[in-house]
């Protein structure tokens, strides 16, 4: 266990934020593999420690949740994956954070705000780019193998582009919210 894991793990909002505010790593994991994410959503409620965080106001609106819950473990959870924690990464059991949110419509409201994953390995986050279509679909390794024609749409692809992961982050995701039911049956297949 990292402080930070430490922390998380016990719900400790203050000392986070702090921990973060001084360069704490973020994609550390424990001995079974738990990153900040696995212990921050095993959380129901975190104590603020007195410290207010505006942004877990906008991120329990964003998850349309009650106020009561800006504390809740899954809008911590949120905070968190805006600074760069990894909500696909498997644990040493093979689930991802996103697999221990029991409430099935909070984790795919919340899928609707993160980067996409890869389409091919579903293991990493999309960062290549399809064009004419513009599709996001796969991680930088899956595009050694070329693609025909885009996984979402089936229009020839052209050529590609890498998009940046801190793009992917603030621009991408409003884009994945709209095509969120195409996304969501691209990813079934
Ligand atoms: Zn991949
Ligand atoms: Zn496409």
């Amino acid at each position: 266990m990292t402080p930070l894991l430490e922390t998380v793990s016990q719900g400790h909002l203050g000392m986070m934020h702090k921990l973060i505010d001084r360069g704490a790593s973020i994609n550390v994991v424990d001995g079974e593999g738990n990153t900040c994410l696995h212990l921050a959503v095993k959380n129901d409620m975190f104590d603020s420690e007195g410290i207010t965080m505006d942004i877990l106001n906008e991120y329990c609106n964003e998850l349309d949740l009650r106020k009561e819950e800006r504390l809740s473990g899954i809008v911590v959870a949120r905070y968190l994956a805006g600074q760069g924690a990894d909500f696909y990464y498997k644990n040493d059991k093979n689930n991802t954070p996103l697999d221990l949110i029991k409430n099935s419509n909070l984790r795919e409201k919340l899928q609707t705000f993160l980067p996409p994953v890869c389409l091919r390995c579903r293991n990493r986050i999309a960062t290549i780019k399809y064009h004419p279509c513009e599709h996001l679909l796969i991680c930088k390794q899956c595009s050694i193998v070329p693609l025909q024609r885009c996984l979402k749409c089936r229009k020839p692809v052209t050529s590609k582009s890498e998009v940046e992961t801190a793009k992917v982050e603030t621009k991408e995701v409003r884009t994945v919210t709209k095509t969120v039911g195409e996304y969501e049956i691209a990813t079934l297949n």
